[in-house]
């Protein structure tokens, strides 16, 4: 078994509710135990700005599923809760993204591992800093709380945890 994190997103629709229901799912997947939800948050979008704040959260999991046939499982997750799409960085129901599957570090386009942009994020490392403080990313030397520490403040600013 492998220990994986994964990035949750969603700003369409019923967020929490797909977003409850979706990590339900990834529950119930043969080949991942022990899942350990972070808290939801509400945070601003990055990138695009035109759209809805989303609400983010993050798992870590345990899984014997090989990493490609993890992101088969989480895509065609997406694929059912997704209804609408328009481009690129537009609304959609549902974002699953493997931060990181141990300390397997690869380039390969349809799975980059770690993510290639989580050091930059706060809607995925502050979510990730509830479950895995202190998870070493192998590539950078550094555990998720350290690469918190380093985001500005503009960033964690735009990140807010819902109910309390
Ligand atoms: P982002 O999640 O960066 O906002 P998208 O979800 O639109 O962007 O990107 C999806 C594409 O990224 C898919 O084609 C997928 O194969 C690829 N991809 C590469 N690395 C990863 C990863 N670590 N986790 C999830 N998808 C990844
Ligand atoms: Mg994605």
């Amino acid at each position: 078994m492998t220990t994986c994190l994964l990035s949750l997103g969603s700003n369409l629709g019923n967020c929490i509710d797909t977003l409850n229901s979706a990590i339900n799912d990834i529950k119930s997947l043969k080949g991942v135990e022990d899942v350990v939800c972070a808290s939801m948050y509400q945070t601003k979008p990055v990138g695009y700005l035109e759209q809805d704040d989303f609400i983010n959260t993050a798992l870590k999991i345990k899984t014997s599923l090989e990493p490609f046939i993890l992101l088969d499982n989480l895509q065609a997750l997406e694929q059912k809760y997704k209804r609408v799409r328009l481009f690129k960085d537009g609304p959609r129901t549902l974002d699953i993204d493997i931060i990181a599957y141990g300390n397997v570090c690869q380039e390969d386009k349809r799975l980059i591992l770690p993510h290639p942009r989580m050091a930059q994020r706060a809607f995925v490392l502050v979510p990730l800093n509830e479950i895995a403080s202190d998870f070493v990313f192998a590539s950078l030397n550094k555990d998720v709380a350290t690469l918190l520490n380093e985001l500005p403040q503009s960033e964690l600013d735009g990140v807010r945890k819902l109910n309390g």
